[in-house]
């Protein structure tokens, strides 16, 4: 058996034999890299012909088969040709360190086998020599795929925990930042977002204060579930004006804000009396009968943060606009000036 053994040739082979292995499914083990240089280099017709007839019977070429074909071809030849398979399996051992997968690179005990493997070809001159070799490297690649099985399990256990951990920290997260009953931002996020603004001196943010008008009695008269389900449906009148940057905000109870960044305390105004409309075509009807037996308002207040005015001092503005609109009749826009 002659190999085309010219160091340049003999990478060749290589670089066509092992993505031919991997197509194959067939393991890296040493047999296999010695086969399949063989194979490309079709140096052996009646190898290739045998492979061939392998892979068509069985989509790969089963472990034993490899072997028996390494010894038939390959081995028996070794006597008259130790110092051509040396060579073969030299560049192959040679090029596996820079081609074998990352994970087989990346491990240092691998390439210390690989190495220590390629000195003891260099020397080797007896063919009990290099079986001992070959069977020193069939076990320690056997060894290293699966430590690589087991890493790759490892790190799919890690892939599953971290995407848990995820899901856990986004509900948590979310639970840190929105109303359970509307969904809407809570008064954590309202105080954070507003301190900010302020601190950053941000040009024309406006505040919009909302206040459901005689919801007590909306209780008394219609139960607290009730209400509950008019709580959600106001949240999402709010939600569904508001675009982004404004933030839609649960203040508390039956009280919710919008901070709009960037906005004038007319447009917050317009803004205020769409929402308001809104709220008051609200009709709560009957089950059975489909009548409606209430509706719904609230009053707002509006205000516009002034230079160096403090959030506390904005929030106290707009509430005072609000109670303005709660004493001249409700259900009404009142800004601060
Ligand atoms: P006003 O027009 O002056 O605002 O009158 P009001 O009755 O709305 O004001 P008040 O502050 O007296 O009452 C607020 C009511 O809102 C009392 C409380 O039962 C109700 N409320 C607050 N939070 C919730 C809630 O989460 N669910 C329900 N169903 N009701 C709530
Ligand atoms: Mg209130
Ligand atoms: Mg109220």
């Amino acid at each position: 058996m002659k190999f085309a053994d010219n160091p340049q040739q003999a990478t060749e082979y290589l670089r066509q034999a092992i993505p031919l292995m991997i197509k194959n499914r067939v393991p890296p083990n040493p047999f296999n890299y010695a086969l399949w240089y063989a194979y490309v280099s079709n140096a052996l017709p009646e190898l290739n012909k045998q492979m061939d007839k392998t892979l068509e019977i069985y989509g790969t070429c089963p472990n034993l088969i490899s072997e028996k074909l390494f010894r038939d071809f390959l081995i028996n030849d070794e006597v008259e040709n130790a110092e051509v398979i040396q060579n073969a399996l030299l560049s192959v051992m040679g090029d596996l360190e820079s081609s074998a997968s990352s994970t087989m690179q990346d491990t240092e005990a691998y390439n210390e086998v690989l190495q220590d493997s390629l000195s003891a070809l260099k020397d080797s001159s007896d063919d009990q020599s290099l079986e001992t070799i070959i069977q020193k490297l069939t076990v320690n690649t056997v060894t290293i795929s699966e430590s690589a099985r087991q890493f790759q399990k490892k790190i799919d256990e890690a892939q599953a925990e971290i995407s848990t951990l995820k899901q856990e920290l986004d509900k948590s997260r979310q639970d840190a930042t929105v109303d359970p009953l509307t969904g809407l931002y809570n008064r954590r996020v309202f105080d954070a977002e507003i301190s900010q603004m302020a601190a950053d001196s941000e040009p024309d943010v406006s505040l919009i204060m909302v206040d459901i008008d005689f919801f007590k009695k909306f209780n008394d008269n219609y139960g607290h579930q009730m209400g509950d389900k008019v709580l959600k449906y106001v949240a999402k009148l709010i939600k569904d004006e508001c675009s982004e940057p404004m933030i839609p905000v649960r203040f508390g109870g039956e009280e919710f804000c919008i901070l709009l960044p960037g906005m004038s305390d007319a447009e917050s105004a317009d803004l205020a009396e769409k929402v308001r409309l809104k709220i008051s075509a609200i009709r709560i009807k009957q089950k059975k009968t489909g009548e409606a037996i209430s509706s719904i308002t609230a009053s707002f207040g509006v205000a516009r943060l002034a230079p160096d005015e403090t959030p506390e001092n904005l929030i106290a503005r707009a509430d005072a606009a609000l109670y303005k609109a709660k004493d001249s009749g409700r259900n009404n826009v009142q800004i601060s000036h």
